[in-house]
């Protein structure tokens, strides 16, 4: 899976799965790294209305709006933000094509490709952070699952013909199974880190804002607390960003090696480090190596 992205607290976050084509927020500089790649782009997830997640949208939006097929935002479902700048946009841009903008909440489940679905979650990083209602969405994170068809066990040694036969009698449900992977998984800005939420999901994207000894505050979580989250979770990859950046990568490296070792972690941990753009996160080398499972991937 290659995963592009920046993401560095206060400044910019965006993270771009390239096979699906699908970004996840859209932070400042996100046109300029993903250059021609932004006219691909169908499905924009949009976390939360902070600055750092959404401050390019307004050139994204200009060079990825295209009369000839449809773009479309989703954002958090109680956010009045998005509808601002919806508006703004429309105003601005008169002549280009209209994106839409559509408001989701937990549980939804968003065709982005045949086989795979985008299923939002929320958190209350607004609520906490901003001191607003917790009973209101403002905040998400999200999945993408990969959902494929099988032959259930009991039709497994009939010939082509008979199950053929038996799909047009009786339809798929009858004979297949669906069988759901979650490929990836992106946490947005959390307040904390929510093992539940993540259990099965095979690459996780997780903010780590702050390091030990400092706390994490009340809307972003402390990489300490990620990974000793994470340890039972059975990921191929763990992907950590949105560092602060009062920490530089040799401090950021070493708090990973430490966290990770401490939890034996048997996974990869890879860090986008802070005000660096990574064009293919997986493709470079993890700072915790975790056991052999990287060829996996
Ligand atoms: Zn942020």
């Amino acid at each position: 899976m290659r995963i592009s992205g920046y993401s560095t607290a206060r400044f910019s976050t965006w993270y771009y799965l390239d096979e699906l084509k699908l970004l996840f927020d859209a932070g400042d500089g996100v046109s300029s790294a993903l250059a021609s790649k932004c006219q691909r782009v169908q499905h924009v997830f949009l976390s939360h209305a902070d600055r750092d997640h959404i401050g390019g949208l307004l050139q994204f939006n200009q060079l990825a709006a295209r009369s000839d097929r449809a773009l479309t935002y989703y954002y958090p479902k109680d956010s009045g933000s998005f509808p601002a700048f919806r508006d703004f946009i429309e105003q601005f841009d008169p002549n280009l094509a209209k994106a839409c903008w559509v408001a989701v909440e937990a549980g939804q489940r968003i065709p982005v490709a045949s086989n795979h679905v985008v299923e939002v979650g929320e958190n209350d990083h607004i609520a906490i952070s901003g001191g607003g209602d917790a009973g209101l969405t403002k905040s998400l994170d999200f999945r993408v699952i990969e959902s494929r068809r099988r032959l259930k066990l009991e039709f497994a040694g009939l010939a082509g013909a008979e199950i053929g036969r038996l799909r047009a009698e009786h339809g798929d449900d009858h004979i297949t199974n669906t069988l759901e992977r979650p490929l990836f998984g992106f946490s947005g800005d959390a307040p904390s880190f929510d093992a539940a939420r993540w259990r099965n999901t095979e690459i996780l994207v997780h903010e780590a804002t702050f390091i030990a000894p400092d706390a994490a505050d009340r809307g972003h979580c402390e990489l300490g607390e990620v990974i000793r989250g994470a340890t039972g979770l059975d990921l191929k990859a763990l992907v950590l960003g949105h560092f602060s950046t009062r920490y530089d990568a040799d401090f950021i490296r070493a708090a990973i090696m430490r966290e990770a070792e401490a939890a034996m972690i048997a996974f990869p941990i890879y860090a986008v480090l802070p005000l660096t753009t990574v064009s293919d996160v997986l493709a470079g080398e993890p700072v915790w190596p975790g056991s052999s499972v990287r060829s996996a991937l």
